[in-house]
């Protein structure tokens, strides 16, 4: 089955992907209406004007509005999927559902932000990142906040409970990684499976080192269970997988066990390097990828920590203070 093939059969299902821009560097996000009872949008894309006409004009072109909506789904807490969600509830008067775990965050959206920005600099200090990296860094992410917003979920779900609409179920699936809150949602009739940012065709899902829901500070170890999230995924005898970005999936097997063996060659790079000789993450992160961006320091230390996690816990790698630095040598 190709990609068109399987967004024909998602038509079919009376699902409709909707491509919404954003001003950020993935490019566009994937909407997804559901022509059902109740009306049913899947993520909202981000707070602007011009997703907002965006979105109207894809809903008018398969003969709905967004008044009609009865039902919003959001499938994670990041701002480009869920952007819009308080223009189209006041409009619509739409219920919203969303995992219960990520309901107090979508609800405190700017002390959250602030919060998670704040966890971010910590982290970033700890793993050898310059303090004037990390400034800019914030206000990046400040420039970013307008284009959030707070969610008012309506309809908690929890991870394993079913979700009935008129011609189909879905099971709902809590499976954090790319963030703590990535949700599918698994239509077993249909084989359809819908997995927002959890697995992309294109792209490899950063897992982000994000705050834990309940505000802890906590460390995660966001790659570990990432993997094992997609493990999960992997044994789902999915037909079609509609992504948060880009096309179809339509052999969720063969990527995940592509993405797998990438992680796993990832690990040993970084495994070599630390050999050598100890450092912290950021040194490790400029071996790899060079003098990156400010704008992707972030990204490319949460890959670089949560790869030297699977080395911490296979039990090759420790973790050794340096200061309020932290570096890390290799056991054997
Ligand atoms: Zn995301």
């Amino acid at each position: 089955m190709t990609p068109e093939e399987a967004l024909e059969g998602a038509r079919e299902a009376g699902i409709h992907r909707l491509r919404i821009p954003t001003p950020f560097a993935v490019g566009r996000v994937n909407c997804y209406l559901i022509e059902d009872e109740p009306l049913t949008l899947v993520d909202t894309g981000p707070n602007s004007g011009k997703a907002l006409d965006e979105l109207e004009r894809q809903l008018s072109d398969v003969g709905h509005a967004i008044d009609d909506l009865e039902l919003v789904i959001l499938t994670h807490q990041h701002i480009d999927h869920l952007g819009l969600i308080e223009v189209i509830e006041s409009r619509s008067g739409a219920e919203v559902a969303a995992i219960d775990v990520a309901v107090a965050h979508m609800a405190g959206y700017s002390e959250r932000a602030d919060a998670d920005d704040e966890f971010a600099g910590s982290l970033m200090l700890r793993y050898g990142i310059p303090q004037d990296m990390i400034f800019a860094l914030r206000s990046v992410s400040r420039s970013f906040r307008g284009w959030g917003a707070h969610a008012k979920v309506t309809r908690p779900l929890a991870d394993g409970e079913t979700l009935r609409l008129r011609d189909r179920e879905f099971e709902v699936q809590l499976r954090p990684g790319h963030s703590p809150s990535d949700t599918l949602f698994w239509d077993s009739e249909r084989k359809i499976l819908v997995a927002a940012d959890h697995l992309i065709a294109h792209i490899s899902s950063n897992p982000l080192l994000t705050q834990p829901l309940d505000g802890s500070d906590e460390r995660p170890k966001a790659l570990v269970r990432y993997l094992e999230s997609l493990r999960k995924t992997r044994e789902l005898p999915a037909e079609i997988v509609l992504s948060g970005h880009g096309e179809p999936i339509t052999d969720h097997v063969a990527l995940i066990d592509d993405r797998l063996a990438m992680h796993e060659r990832r690990a040993e790079k970084l495994y070599d390097l630390i050999a050598e000789r100890p450092q912290t993450a950021y040194e490790l992160a400029q071996a790899l990828w060079g003098n990156v961006a400010v704008t992707e320091a972030f990204l490319t230390l949460s890959e670089v920590v949560g790869h030297v996690d699977l080395l911490m816990d296979a039990g090759r790698v420790r973790e050794i203070a340096d200061g309020d630095v932290v570096r890390f040598e290799a056991t054997e």
